[in-house]
């Protein structure tokens, strides 16, 4: 759901960017923020683009259909981002086979359209070719 904090996240999707907001106070990143910085509670935080880069901290596997156009299974995922790692982005995990995801890989952050506006979704860097 967009919000007036989380206006910048999806409206840098659309154009092609991730958008964090960084604090000035203490220059750390937050994610779809609330009124402020999430470390410091300063609300000098300003809309900024990273490269989206991180590490997958966990996922798990789903095999119900919640809605058309997800096929199952499917892989939710949580990325910690390389700028701030103690963030969490839940996302998708896309472009791999389900049995090639592994905790601790590095993955490439993927902008998809949908019919609901662009989303996050996220692939493994480096897919292991077995
Ligand atoms: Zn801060």
């Amino acid at each position: 759901m967009v919000t007036p904090e989380s206006e910048p996240f999806w409206d840098g999707l659309a154009r092609g960017e991730i958008v964090l907001l960084h604090c000035r106070s203490c220059t750390r990143w937050t994610y779809l923020a609330g009124p402020g910085c999430q470390w410091c509670g300063s609300p000098d935080i300003v809309p900024e683009a990273v490269d989206g880069h991180g590490d997958l901290y966990t996922f798990t596997v789903c095999y119900v259909e919640y809605g058309p156009g997800l096929e199952t299974p499917y892989v939710v995922g949580v990325v910690a981002p390389d700028c701030e790692p103690e963030i969490r982005i839940v996302t998708n995990v896309v472009g791999c086979r389900v049995r090639d995801v592994r905790i601790g890989a590095a993955m490439t952050p993927v902008i998809v359209a949908t019919d609901s506006g662009h989303l996050l979704f996220y692939r493994p860097t480096e897919v292991r070719a077995s």
